[in-house]
Parts: C-alpha cells; sequence; structure tokens
C-alpha cells in the first residue's frame, strides 16, 4: 500500500499502546515496534487489490497526479504526527526504506522483503488482478479516511 495508510496505522498503533494499555517503557516500545513493523505485511498483502504499477511511469498523467498526492499526503503527516508518533511512523515504514530505499535505491538489487509479502498474499488472495486499474485507487482512499477518523477517535 501507499505510504499515507502504513503510517497512519502505525501512529494508531503507537497511540492506542500509549493511551489505552497497560504496556509502559521499554516494554510498551517494543510492542510498538514490533506491531507497526508487522503492520506492513499485513497492509501490503492489500495492496493487490488497489492501483500499483510495479514501475514508476512519469510520463503518465493519472500515475504522477496521483503519486504527487500520496507524496503531499505523506509529507502533511509527517510534519502533523512525525514529532509524537516517529516510532510508529519509522517502524511501519521500515520495510519499505529497506526494500525500496536501500536495496532497490542504493545498493541497484530487487527488494527482499516485498517478494515474501507477495507470497504470503498469493496464497491467500490468488493472482493480482487490479496493479493496473486505476478506479481501485477508491480501496486506498477510503482506507486512509477511515485510519484519519480512528486516529482522532481513540
Ligand atoms: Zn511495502
Amino acid at each position: 500500500m501507499q505510504a499515507p495508510t502504513h503510517l497512519l496505522i502505525g501512529i494508531i498503533i503507537q497511540k492506542a499502546v500509549l493511551k489505552h494499555s497497560q504496556f509502559r517503557g521499554a516494554f510498551g516500545i517494543s510492542i510498538i515496534i514490533i506491531s507497526a513493523f508487522f503492520s506492513h505485511f499485513i497492509i501490503d498483502c492489500f495492496s493487490r487489490f488497489t492501483y500499483h504499477p510495479p514501475k514508476a511511469d512519469w510520463n503518465d498523467p493519472f500515475w504522477v497526479s496521483y503519486h504527487l498526492m500520496i507524496y503531499s499526503l505523506t509529507l502533511i503527516i509527517i510534519i502533523l504526527f512525525g514529532r509524537e508518533y516517529w516510532i510508529g511512523i519509522i517502524f511501519s515504514i521500515l520495510v519499505d526504506i529497506i526494500d525500496w530505499g536501500i536495496i532497490r535505491g542504493l545498493l541497484k538489487k530487487e527488494g527482499i522483503i516485498h517478494p515474501l509479502i507477495d507470497k504470503i498474499s498469493n496464497f491467500f488472495f490468488g493472482e493480482n488482478k487490479y496493479m493496473y486499474q486505476k478506479w481501485t485507487i477508491i480501496f486506498e482512499a477510503i482506507l486512509i479516511i477511515i485510519l484519519w477518523r480512528i486516529l482522532y477517535w481513540i
């Protein structure tokens, strides 16, 4: 899924643990780190129901405008919540930082964790039919709105 979805989940996890659980101190932080890290696996299993072309297409106006919106929203979330919820934020997106930032970006190799997530997702959901279907951004948009609502509600 896109970064805003992951970040909002990470923030919700951190807020939920700190406000609504008895877990405090190092143990509470460990719970946040582990939950936020593995939330990425679960959330990315649902990527196949949303628009996710595997390669960037800077010639496609739809791809460009959608991703500009996603990048702006990511920045807004980091500005609004980064100071208070940086642990949830970093660990919710760590898998993307490792695969797309370090391994693909710096080492110019293919990611190592996302192929595993794809295998899990294939097992549960079968073939990936929607990754080029532009209209499926609606699912990600609805999810982001719901998560944003939950974040203020908890
Ligand atoms: Zn990912």
